[in-house]
């Protein structure tokens, strides 16, 4: 019997097979988890689909973070299709481009707003969709990263973003606790992703890990995979409100 068996879930985050979303969905599937699976577009239906499929995902259904309604109706779904859900994979972020290179002082107001949106308060309302399907409690994890606490050069706007997202894992784990419901966020190392490649010089940051890390590399998707499926298991059944890094130990000499 897998660690996940008998559970079942929701991720909102793969756009591709380079999607940290998609190595959690894997960790996840081996594991013995049922899984559904959003995407934000019709664009990005042609991509997630197939993977989801490979996985023998129950849902795929459609998701924009920034409509409630969308996300009330992904809850209605799978409501009225399994009643109840044990976790749930928040892997969503968006900043503008301009807002990844130019000076902070720069970003727009609209820019600022459509990054905290998406990246911050989707993980609050997809949370109170949650909460009424986590019966028999659950877990939720969400992805940040340590722009949150240190500045990174040109992470800019989504650096404030990560700030409030951390900060929204506290508030949720207060509030829920008492529900048996734990909220997490892991923060991860640089990864090249299609949300990775909107940020100025990454490559930069790729290579300060060789040079810096603890472990003198990257951590990839799997690794991140595999943490995630810690928290969501009940081997973290006393974890909650923890911002967990899979960055081969960057943070702690390497910013
Ligand atoms: P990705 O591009 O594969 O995933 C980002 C996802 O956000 C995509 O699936 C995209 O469709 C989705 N998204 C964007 N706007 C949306 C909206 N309005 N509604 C619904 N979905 C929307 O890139 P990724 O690197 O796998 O990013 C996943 C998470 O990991 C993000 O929160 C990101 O900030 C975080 N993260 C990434 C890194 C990295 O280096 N790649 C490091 C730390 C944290």
């Amino acid at each position: 019997m897998g660690l996940m068996a008998g559970k079942r879930g929701i991720i909102f985050g793969v756009a591709n097979e380079m999607s940290i979303a998609w190595g959690i969905a894997q960790q996840l599937k081996a594991a013995g988890a049922s899984l559904a699976f959003t995407y934000l577009n019709d664009a990005l239906e042609k991509r997630v689909r197939p993977l989801a499929e490979s996985l023998d995902a129950e849902l795929i259904l459609p998701c924009d973070v920034c409509k409630d309604e969308e996300i009330e109706a992904v809850f209605e779904t799978v409501r009225q299709e399994w009643g109840s859900i044990d976790f749930v994979v928040h892997a969503v972020a968006f900043a503008n481009r301009e807002d990844l290179k130019q000076g902070f002082s720069q970003t727009s107001r609209a820019g600022f707003q459509l990054a905290l949106d998406i990246s911050a308060y989707s993980l609050v309302a997809i949370t109170r969709y949650a909460v009424p399907l986590m019966t028999h409690g659950g877990s939720i994890v969400t992805m940040t990263y340590l722009g949150s606490v240190r500045t990174i050069p040109n992470y800019n706007v989504m650096g404030v973003a990560k700030a409030a997202l951390e900060a929204s894992v506290r508030y949720l784990a207060v509030e829920l606790g008492e529900k048996g419901i734990r909220v997490n966020a892991i923060s991860a190392g640089p990864i090249k992703t299609l949300a990775a490649s909107g940020i100025a010089n990454f490559r930069e940051k790729i290579k300060l890990m060789d040079d810096r890390a603890p472990l003198k590399r990257c951590v990839d998707q799997e690794e991140v995979g595999k943490s995630t499926l810690y928290l969501l298991s009940d081997l973290a059944s006393g974890v909650t409100g923890e911002v967990h890094y899979v960055d081969a130990g960057f943070n702690i000499t390497g910013a």
